[in-house]
């Protein structure tokens, strides 16, 4: 076994001298939030995925909020998505008001699954809000069919999906161009590119993308770089109720260097993944996430399903006193204090469903990954002999009697 005496955390931001000079330029420079360096970061990311526009904000959660709020999301609406995501992407709908409709996920994939949407689209349905949960991108084309069908909008929350890519229209294309109405993208450090904080939105029509311009601003009539560059005196004015969901000229910075490393890192973890993969792959009872032949993965984070017979706390504890970072699978708004009963609805309008405080009969799938998944160490830094480790570390676990 190799001797890896040191700890393995679950991710590490990939940056050094490169993220650290452009801070610095732009912290030099006098003019730190909102300037110019947003404005090249959106140009440059806009670029990468193949979108018409990118929007910076101060993160995905804020993006998914301005994103709901353009397609019309109010209070009373309904958005259909998954209880297993981030806490986040349910949180955005209860922003505008509105109540999110939980559909199961497709075991193999942790993503929706599109057979259960169709009887979840009510009267009220507003919006459709899908998650490329871990990086995987979700089945796009059924998804926009049954949009398209109910003349639904289609909101991609991309929080961990940047690099990401699908097969569409015969040619590989980045998540985050207009596949869906609306995409959003995080930049927290757990994510494959990181800002320290930070989300972008990305869409091709040129009408919400000023409305999110004019929103991260507190609705303000004049953007301050206008104002800095005018010959003229001008008063601004706040037509509407806006926000401030700004970022940082550092912070892009930070992003436009993280994004030139970017096919780098989405290449090494590919790597990665499939060497856990292969290394895993006699691993008696584990289950491996595949990936469809229509979708390339960034691997943001790699979901193995545990052997029925161990248990996830203590493979995990096993893995922690070993010195490895794991986290367990996705978690589930609906399971969560702050989703009470009367906050959500898990669709299926022809029979009433039992709902739990902390359990429902139709997010069984749900519940099911977030119990028995497990995610281990991925990171652009990791070396071939850490993984080693990881892998060894995994398999006495699973097979150790105590632990089963
Ligand atoms: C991380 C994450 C978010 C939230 O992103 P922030 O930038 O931290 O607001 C939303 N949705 C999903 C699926 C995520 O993984």
């Amino acid at each position: 076994m190799s001797e890896v005496k040191s700890f393995i955390p679950i991710a590490i931001p990939c940056m050094g001298e490169p993220e650290a000079t452009a801070a610095q330029r732009v912290i030099m420079s006098g003019w730190v939030t909102q300037g110019p360096e947003v404005a090249a970061f959106e140009q440059e990311f806009a670029a990468y995925v193949g979108a018409a526009h990118a929007c910076a904000v101060s993160n995905c959660t804020t993006a998914l909020h301005l994103a709901l709020l353009a397609v019309g999301v109010k209070p009373g609406d309904e958005v259909i998505t998954v209880s297993h995501s981030y806490i986040a992407t349910a949180n955005s709908i209860r922003y505008c008001g509105a109540t999110p409709v939980f559909v199961d996920i497709e075991p193999q994939s942790y993503n929706i699954n599109p057979l259960l949407i169709a009887d979840a689209i009510t009267a009220r349905t507003r919006a459709i809000l899908v998650v490329h949960q871990m990086g995987m991108p979700c089945d796009l084309k059924p998804i926009l069919e049954i949009a398209h069908r109910h003349n639904l909008p289609v909101i991609e929350d991309a929080a961990c999906a940047i690099g990401s890519e699908v097969r569409l229209n015969d040619q590989w294309e980045k998540i985050g161009r207009a596949h869906g109405d609306i995409a959003c993208f995080s930049f927290h450090p757990r994510k494959v590119i990181s800002t320290g904080d930070g989300g972008m939105l990305t869409t091709n029509n040129p009408e919400w993308d000023q409305q999110f311009r004019l929103w991260r601003q507190h609705g303000m009539s004049v953007p301050d770089t206008v104002r800095h560059g005018a010959k003229q005196v001008i008063f601004e004015s706040y037509p509407m109720l806006g926000y401030n969901y700004r970022m940082t000229d550092i912070q892009a910075a930070v992003g436009r260097e993280q994004l030139k490393r970017l096919p780098e890192i989405v290449d090494r973890r590919r790597y990665l993944a499939q060497r856990y993969q292969a290394d895993l792959a006699d691993l008696p009872g584990l289950k491996l996430p595949t990936e469809p032949t229509w979708a390339k993965s960034n691997w943001q984070s790699f979901c193995v399903r545990l052997p029925e017979q161990s248990d996830q706390l203590k493979v995990m504890q096993a893995m922690l006193d070993a010195g490895i970072a794991t986290r367990r699978g996705i978690m589930c708004a609906h399971r969560e204090p702050a989703y009470q009963i009367e906050t959500w609805t898990c669709g299926g309008k022809n029979s009433p469903c039992q709902c739990q405080p902390g359990s429902c009969d139709r997010l069984l799938e749900s519940e099911q990954a977030q119990d028995q998944a497990i995610l281990l160490p991925l990171f652009h830094q990791m070396t071939e002999s850490q993984q080693d480790y990881v892998v060894d570390t995994l398999k006495t676990a699973c097979l150790s009697p105590a632990i089963a």
